[in-house]
């Protein structure tokens, strides 16, 4: 989609520190890290927000979060876990308008997030 900025680092318009790509996901590192590892992924299809995702975008959906266990566990976050976390629309606080799933881990995090 023009004018979206995900879709513009999925085309490699705009550079990101990219951790692993195929042909339906990529997983590039946040440039404002809220913790030691802080990587978004996104499905290459422009999809707004988790709201705006279909029935047939479940098998997507799956392998998102999936390739996110994997490279949760190449950075390490194995043994002590992570934080999996989708911000939808305003009151989820979600800023860009591509659906990302936030992995954030090598720290201790605390509920509820405030
Ligand atoms: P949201 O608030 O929508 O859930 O998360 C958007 C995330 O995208 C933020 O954590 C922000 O730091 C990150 N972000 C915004 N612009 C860029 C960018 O140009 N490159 C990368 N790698 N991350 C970005
Ligand atoms: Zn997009």
């Amino acid at each position: 989609m023009q004018d979206c900025l995900f879709c513009k680092i999925v085309n490699h318009e705009i550079p990101a520190e990219v951790l692993y790509e195929d042909d339906l996901v990529m997983v590039f590192k946040d440039i404002v890290p809220q913790a030691p590892v802080h990587f978004l992924v996104v499905p290459k299809k422009h999809i707004s927000t988790i709201m705006d995702a279909e029935q047939n975008d479940s098998a997507l959906l799956g392998h998102l979060l999936f390739q996110a266990q994997k490279i949760a566990k190449e950075q390490g976050c194995e043994e002590k876990g992570a934080r999996f976390v989708i911000n939808c629309k305003t009151d989820g606080g979600q800023t860009v308008n591509h659906l990302h799933l936030h992995v954030l881990g090598k720290r201790m995090l605390y509920w509820p997030p405030g």
